[in-house]
């Protein structure tokens, strides 16, 4: 199996107070997860702390220093995140991780997926956010292009819209950031209008879903909008930004995504990438607060991607919040993606 898993105990070294969401049982189900896929031939690899300069890409020198200046105590960042003493380490191996799962998959023309806590699609150059320390996928896509990698495509399926992702490549045409998210919602962010600017116009795509939306609304919005626009910008390389916390159980949020919905979803994405960049597919978590849902989210993400893709069929049901959010895209991003 050409399948590597990039997991590390030690994620659950990032302790959160009583009572928050993104917590250290998270860390156990990545553990257990992992060991079943090892079981089943797959190669688990323990991440590096990034280093400086890949953090540097995205991060300013004045928040590094901040962020390392909080290690060893507990630090409240923003509202919702905050610091334990080792949680500096752990964000970097967090931001490591990523940057490995992207290094493999390049190398290896395989997928991989990258267990980490802290999430990091919230993360903004100078800020932390939302439970995010570091922008994890936006430090292994720069790392990436860094590396000669011409182009980056982003896909974020977490529930809430990456902010952090979306602005760290807002100008940037080489690095395409694609996001269903629940909107209105936190953090606000997201909507249709935002394109990105200049060299960068049209290689933001937001696809703000409506509360409620069904693994039919996701099946289309990623055969109608994510399928073309990603075939048309030919990536080198595929990242997701794997949130499991659009799942209906999920006590953060507000859509009705089953488990095969979100192997709905990863199977349009294998196959995806497999057709335009040889099965460079980096899968790495950001959200998902249901224990279980998240355990069942990964493990089906695994088994979708750990074996060639199959044919995919529409999903059936209520996509009515979906072709509402496509009208509303195609009208602004028609002039950049002619095939939509
Ligand atoms: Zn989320």
């Amino acid at each position: 199996m050409a399948l590597v898993i990039v997991s590390s105990p030690r994620f659950a070294d990032h302790v959160t107070p009583a009572g928050h969401p993104e917590r250290v049982a998270r860390a156990a189900v990545f553990d257990e997860v992992a060991r079943r896929w090892s079981g089943r031939g797959a190669r688990v690899v323990e991440p590096a702390p990034a280093g400086h300069d890949d953090l540097r890409r995205v991060h300013d020198a004045r928040y590094l220093e901040a962020l390392a200046g909080a290690a060893g105590r507990s630090v409240t960042l923003d509202p919702d995140t905050v610091t334990s003493p080792h949680s500096h380490h752990v964000a970097l191996l967090a931001a490591g991780a990523a940057c490995l799962a992207a290094d493999l998959a390049v190398a290896g023309n395989h997928p991989t997926a990258a267990f980490v806590r802290p999430p990091g699609h919230h993360a903004e150059r100078d800020r932390a956010m939302g439970f995010c320390l570091f922008n994890n996928v936006a430090v292994a896509a720069a790392r990436a292009r860094q590396s000669g990698v011409a182009r980056v495509a982003i896909v974020d399926i977490d529930v809430h819209h990456g902010n952090g992702t979306q602005w760290a490549y807002y100008e940037d045409p080489a690095v395409l950031y694609v996001s269903l998210h629940q909107y209105p919602y936190y953090p606000g962010t997201g909507g249709v209008a935002e394109i990105g600017r200049g060299a960068g116009s049209g290689t933001t795509v937001n696809i703000p879903l409506e509360a409620g939306a069904t693994d039919a609304d996701y099946d289309l919005a990623l055969a109608s909008v994510v399928v073309p626009v990603l075939e048309a910008f030919g990536p080198e390389l595929v990242i997701v930004s794997a949130g499991y916390d659009a799942h209906h159980r999920d006590p953060l949020a507000g859509m009705r995504v089953s488990t095969e919905g979100f192997g709905a979803v990863m199977a349009r994405l294998w196959s995806l990438a497999v057709e335009t960049c040889a099965g460079r597919l980096v899968v790495v978590t950001e959200g998902g607060y249901d224990l279980p849902a998240l355990g069942d989210g990964l493990e089906v993400t695994l088994e979708t991607i750990a074996t060639a893709p199959r044919p995919v069929t529409p999903v059936q049901g209520d996509t009515s919040r979906a072709r509402e959010a496509l009208a509303a895209l195609r009208a602004v991003q028609a002039p950049y993606w002619p095939t939509l």
